[in-house]
């Protein structure tokens, strides 16, 4: 069978096993477009609709089980409905949620942040990574006094902020200089051209949506030492990395930006988003700042400070990820990708694992995969039929590949995937 005749198989096989989804599916597109409110989620021929998530599983509406290997694209990073956040949240709705206040809980997570992340002596709180991109983009902006701002291509920092292949419509309209991801010569380049006008440059340590490619420690400290230089300020997007230490990718590299965004897991899985900096600089939004001739900046949001995410913060932070939790993790996800690799290269199929700890992205190519340049002859049909098998075997990971490991998942998970995936690529050995 060739591959575009397997793919229409391994889809029609998962529709006639999913009656409730499809159903689900075509309610959901009349009031949604595309059945959809966050675009990630959609694939063909529709996504299976979960009823009910505990531990490390997730329950779909036609009673399959899956072993969540996608935690929620990194925000699940403690597994479904873990302990202390859940207590936690509990005491709020027994003290009441739509305070209209200041409270406490704000406090005790800023606390909590700043002792975490060395880079930032203050925090101001957001609803998503999103926002605190945003955010961070025109604090640079404001304290510089440039308008250009660097990042990467096929860098990801939000929907309004994603640099793919083509223009993206929906970005807000910054004065962006988009170079290649682990290129240093163009930085070099760009910044001879450029540097008394970049106000900032944006970069995931290690690229998430693109594919789990990291950054090589020699690029991100040129980027670092051009910032420094040329006098622009240089944004770390942790809103993934953040879990790879318990300084985040920061620490590992043994680099300090000038501003951090955090987001995903940090508030147990409640909506959440964060930024900052050394005290003078987000100082910025101090509003007794408004003296004289100086200006502060604003930044307003009536979900800032929603006590939810907050206490479930302080509960994620105070019980639960800790040096041990985290390597934990990545260890076993550094494991996952070796042996994925070695699966992968005895069985002849045209594929591998990047990325980075418990954060992993598999592709349709045998790589090496250095950005995401490489990616361009890869064969996505070979990702989406693994993507199928694995749901048949009753595990999840995301329909582009993207694994992120939770607390929740063992070594023996772990084995059980890497069995399946080597039953698949068996199967297939010789197709790609
Ligand atoms: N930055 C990075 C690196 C991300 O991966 C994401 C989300 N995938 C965001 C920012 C945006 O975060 P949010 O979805 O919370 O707005």
């Amino acid at each position: 069978m060739d591959l575009d005749l397997a793919v229409g198989a391994a889809q029609q096989h998962y529709a006639d096993a999913r009656p409730n989804s499809a159903s689900w599916a075509r309610r959901a597109a009349a009031v949604l477009p595309g059945g959809n409110t966050r675009s990630v989620l959609a694939f063909e021929p529709f996504p299976f609709r979960v009823e009910r998530a505990e531990g490390k599983y997730l329950w779909d509406v036609d009673g399959h089980r899956y072993v969540d290997f996608l935690g929620n694209y990194t925000a699940g990073l403690l597994g479904h409905s873990p302990e202390p956040v859940e207590k936690a949240v509990r005491a709020v709705l027994d003290s009441g949620w739509s305070l209209g206040s200041v409270h406490r809980d704000e406090v005790h997570l800023a606390e909590l942040l700043t002792d975490r992340f060395p880079s930032m002596e203050q925090v101001r709180f957001t609803n998503s990574g999103t926002e605190a991109n945003l955010m961070a983009l025109a604090l640079a902006l404001h304290t510089t006094g440039r308008s250009k701002v660097m990042v990467f291509q096929h860098g990801y920092h939000g929907g309004v902020l994603a640099f793919g292949e083509a223009a993206n419509p929906v970005n807000v309209p910054h004065d962006w200089l988009v170079l290649p991801y682990n290129d240093q010569a163009a930085v070099v380049e760009a910044f001879r051209s450029h540097g008394a006008e970049i106000a900032c440059v944006l970069v995931e340590p290690m690229q998430g949506s693109a594919g789990c490619i990291p950054g090589t420690p020699e690029f991100l400290s040129l980027l670092r030492n051009q910032c420094s230089s040329n006098g622009s300020m240089l944004i770390f997007d942790e809103v993934m990395t953040s879990r790879f230490s318990l300084g985040g990718a920061q620490e590992v590299l043994g680099i300090m930006p000038d501003l951090t965004t955090l987001g995903k897991y940090l508030a147990g899985g409640f909506s959440f988003g964060a930024f900052g900096g050394n005290s003078e600089i987000m100082g910025t939004f101090d509003p007794k700042r408004n003296a004289g001739s100086t200006t502060s900046l604003g930044h307003a949001g009536t979900f800032n400070n929603n006590v939810i995410s907050m206490a479930a913060g302080v509960a994620t932070l105070k019980e639960m990820v800790n040096s041990t939790t985290l390597a934990r993790i990545n260890n076993l996800g550094d494991l996952l990708r070796k042996e994925l690799n070695e699966t992968f290269q005895e069985s002849g199929v045209d594929m591998c694992a990047t990325g980075q700890g418990s954060l992993l992205n598999i592709h349709g190519t045998a790589g090496p995969v250095l950005s995401a340049a490489d990616l361009a002859g890869s064969d996505d049909r070979l990702k989406e039929l693994l993507f199928f098998a694995l749901l048949d075997d009753g595990f999840y990971v995301a329909r582009r590949g993207f694994v992120a490991l939770s607390f929740e998942i063992e070594a023996a998970d772990v084995a059980a995937l890497l069995t399946a995936t080597e039953g698949w690529a068996t199967a297939h050995a010789g197709r790609s």
